[in-house]
């Protein structure tokens, strides 16, 4: 009888443990989940925190909706949400931010100079620095046909340019080539909206509101593709700054809207007139050559050259031109 009752109390006792540390581990479990929890949601706000302070405006937006394919349809797209990539996929495509407010991308930023410091050296052969630094540039763009094989070379030699844009031909045809301008490490400049001398200089003389506005309507062409956080502070006259009058109160137009105009020291000569203008690779070389050595100081050379139609022998000579600056020690950079 006895054994029967202490069987029973040890069952009890058995049975009660038994709950007790099922009870402990079910508040175990929840305290874990719990942490688990808050854990994951102060993650995710750090994670937005980070993201927020990596200036992705609709710019990177558009780059990821392009390059990685993590929105496939539009049903996605409408709903794209950047706060759910991973942030080390963002980390690892820092270097294709566009840098705000500017016109290249972060990985650009150690070699970007600004515009109106390398034009004043060249007008004035004021550079004092030690490093020579070599500013390729090409106007008139972006072509269909030139553009991409420009950048070609560019990307062949591992050196980096500046492109100034005509407005007009700023267009979804178009949208590529930019893309692969800034992704590969160039700058984008502005060149005007018409490239019309009667427009901006009637008689000669420049006209600083419809510059100023050709200036604005190209903006306008580059913030619908590039996103708002894309701006270019860099401007370059159709046919040189050199060529026309009244040029004080439009660069200070330009000026006040957060502008720099820059001419070139040297050129290809591939848009000079018939008689002077060279006929082989060889020829625009030896013309970079020729007009660097007219300044005093050739530490900075900003090169001018055109990607337009019909200018097959600028792609052509271009490997030589790099080659030509590699081996006289210059630096190349891009404008900004
Ligand atoms: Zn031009």
């Amino acid at each position: 009888m006895e054994d029967k009752i202490l069987e029973r109390q040890l069952i009890r006792k058995r049975r009660a443990r038994i709950r007790k540390r099922k009870r402990q581990i079910i508040s175990i479990g929840s305290l874990l989940l719990i942490i688990f929890l808050i854990g994951s949601c102060s993650r995710q706000k750090i994670h937005n925190k980070k993201l927020s302070k990596m200036n992705l405006g609709p710019a990177m937006e558009w780059y990821i909706d392009n390059n990685l394919g993590l929105v496939s349809n539009k049903k996605l797209k409408s709903s794209f949400d950047i706060a759910k990539i991973p942030l080390t996929k963002v980390n690892s495509l820092k270097g294709h931010f566009l840098v705000k407010g500017s016109n290249h991308q972060n990985m650009a930023s150690a070699y970007a100079y600004n515009a109106g410091e390398i034009n004043s050296y060249i007008k004035n052969n004021s550079y004092k620095g030690n490093q020579k630094i070599v500013f390729l540039t090409f106007d008139d763009g972006p072509n269909t046909n030139i553009t991409p094989k420009i950048l070609d070379v560019l990307k062949e030699n591992n050196v980096h340019a500046t492109f100034f844009l005509v407005g007009k031909s700023i267009n979804k045809k178009h949208y590529k080539i930019m893309k692969r301008i800034l992704d590969e490490g160039n700058s984008i400049a502005t060149h005007s909206y018409t490239h019309d001398y009667k427009t901006l200089y009637p008689g000669r003389v420049c006209d600083p509101g419809a510059i100023l506005n050709e200036v604005k309507a190209t903006d306008q062409r580059l913030a619908e593709f590039f996103g708002p956080n894309f701006k270019s502070s860099v401007f370059r006259y159709p046919g040189g700054h050199m060529s026309w009058e009244n040029t004080a109160s439009a660069d200070s137009a330009l000026k006040n809207y957060g502008v720099n105009w820059i001419d070139w020291n040297t050129l290809v000569g591939d848009a000079e007139v018939k008689s002077q203008r060279p006929t082989t690779a060889e020829g625009q070389v030896a013309y970079v050559e020729k007009n660097l050595a007219k300044n005093s100081n050739t530490k900075i050379a900003v090169v001018l050259a055109h990607d337009a139609t019909g200018k097959e022998l600028t792609v052509e000579s271009l490997p030589e031109v790099i080659n030509y600056f590699k081996s006289e020690g210059y630096k190349f950079g891009i404008l900004k």
